[in-house]
């Protein structure tokens, strides 16, 4: 597939990329004034009684070629102390299993899945993430941190196997082989030509666009039986003996939607399908089949148009055109993911200057939101701002109050004691402020992200004016009384 022919030098670029993005965010018009910023901290409520039972978001843990090799696992486990005080409920780890490029494998090129870094074999024991006893003792931490672990499942090809002669080729060599000498050295799931397509059952599937020869054929009962129907098939072995809690399934386009259901029928477990495509109807018609929720691509791809290339905020105000509009318990929102954050192409993925914005978005909204590694390394406090307010204020019905050029505004109308929110989104170059009326009468609100210090006060009506800085967002709720 396309994303094993990346390099790692683009790592370097992006990093370099994430400094210049911090120094251009978060500019307000009377940042020097810290009485005033003291003030505004003492007006806010403690948002830890409002905590939902749902509360938490979910944390993509890598980024493409993560570096140093062999390490990664122990990286993230640094790390999941403060991302449970954070507020992250889940953790997402890059395709366990050992890849045909061994050592420098991001997982996506799936040889042996029940070689988690214990067999010799690609030219290295452990994976590029590390050994099976590191995966094992970060999948420990995060439970005793109460964090969920979720495994990338790459179910549509294969790769890395031997030569083979295949009669439903004619006869043509193919690396469809996988045995204990030719890249399975576990044993488990040996594979043949028959479980590719084209075979005894049919040419192919619903994919016949990557990885022809190894395109695994899911119809195949030996296929269904080895990833998640036997007592010790991958699924199991995964969950039962590994401790992973769920599945994000790679690039579900290569596969009929009924097999992510027949796995989790099987195993259960979140998951989350990457079907990777813009348009909201497919990915529900997607997770009506699968019974899955799924990336929504479609929120991602409205955000990048409205913040980076149409530089308008109308069509946030617009109906259906996002999966979390259409179905939100089913729709995980993002604003980068592995992918995406290596794309040359800026259509495809969020610039810097906007990532706060983007995440103001879907921090706010309903959906399950995902944060992504290095956006969290780049603007932590930032971050734990949100998701603090996504776990606590984000409840309740949605009202559009504003969608034009430059202005986005946003109610959520809060449940029983929680008062909710309103977002204020701002891409315009002057600080901007608006009249609104929220649900609360006679009231003293705070903006409880700090980017603007000042203190309005409702009617007795609820009206009031809101604030936001020039390129910049405001969530307000009520002061502690
Ligand atoms: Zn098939
Ligand atoms: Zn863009």
């Amino acid at each position: 597939m396309k994303k094993i022919t990346n390099i790692a030098t683009k790592t370097i670029l992006l990093l370099g990329g994430l400094v210049l993005g911090l120094t251009g965010c978060s500019e307000d018009d009377d940042a020097n004034n810290s009485e005033v910023i003291i003030t505004s901290q003492s007006l806010k409520m403690d948002l830890s009684q409002f905590k939902k039972e749902d509360a938490g978001v979910f944390m993509q843990a890598f980024y493409w070629d993560v570096e140093p090799k062999g390490e990664w696992y122990e990286v993230v486990g640094s790390k999941i102390e403060d991302y449970a005080a954070s507020g992250i409920n889940r953790i997402w780890l890059p395709a366990p299993g050992k890849g045909a490029s061994g050592g420098f494998s991001m997982g996506y090129d799936p040889s042996d899945y029940f070689d988690v870094g214990e067999f010799d074999q690609h030219g290295t024991i452990e994976t590029r993430f590390g050994s099976r006893q590191e995966l094992e003792n970060l999948i420990q931490k995060a439970h005793a941190n109460d964090i969920e672990v979720i495994a990338d499942i790459v179910l549509g090809h294969n790769s890395g196997g031997g030569l083979q002669a295949n009669p439903f080729r004619g006869g043509t060599e193919v690396y469809s082989l996988f045995n204990e000498v030719n890249g399975n050295a576990s044993g488990k799931f040996n594979r043949s030509n028959e479980h590719f397509h084209p075979n005894d059952l049919h040419d192919h599937d619903e994919d016949n666009l990557f990885f022809a020869e190894t395109d695994l054929c899911h119809d195949q009962q030996y296929v269904q039986d080895w990833l998640w129907g036997r007592d010790d098939s991958v699924a199991e072995f995964y969950k039962n003996t590994l401790g992973f809690d769920g599945w994000r399934f790679d690039y579900v386009k290569s596969f009929a939607p009924k097999w992510v259901k027949a796995w989790n029928t099987k195993i259960g477990g979140f998951s989350v399908g990457e079907n990777f495509d813009g348009n909201q109807q497919v990915l529900k018609d997607w997770v009506d089949a699968s019974g899955s929720p799924a990336f929504d691509f479609a929120c991602f791809y409205r955000l990048d148009e409205t913040l980076d290339r149409a530089k308008d905020l109308t069509a946030l105000g617009d109906a259906d055109n996002m999966l979390r509009k259409l179905d939100p318990k089913m729709a995980v929102t993002f604003t980068a993911n592995h992918d995406t954050e290596k794309d040359e192409n800026p259509e495809n993925r969020i610039s810097y200057g906007n990532k706060l914005l983007a995440y103001s978005y879907i921090l706010t909204h309903d959906g399950y939101p995902t944060i992504f590694y290095l956006d969290y390394e780049a603007f932590r406090e930032q971050l734990k701002t949100l998701i603090q307010i996504y776990n606590t204020l984000a409840v309740g019905d949605i009202e559009i109050i504003e969608a034009s050029k430059d202005e986005y505004i946003m109610k959520r109308n809060g449940d029983g004691d929680n008062p909710g929110l309103i977002l204020y989104m701002n891409i315009g170059k002057q600080s901007k402020q608006r009249t609104v009326k929220t649900n609360w009468a006679n009231k003293t609100l705070v903006d409880y992200t700090d980017n603007s210090r000042a203190t309005p006060t409702t009617d007795a009506e609820g009206n009031t004016t809101i604030y936001v800085p020039a390129g910049s967002y405001t969530v307000w709720s009520v002061a502690k009384e």
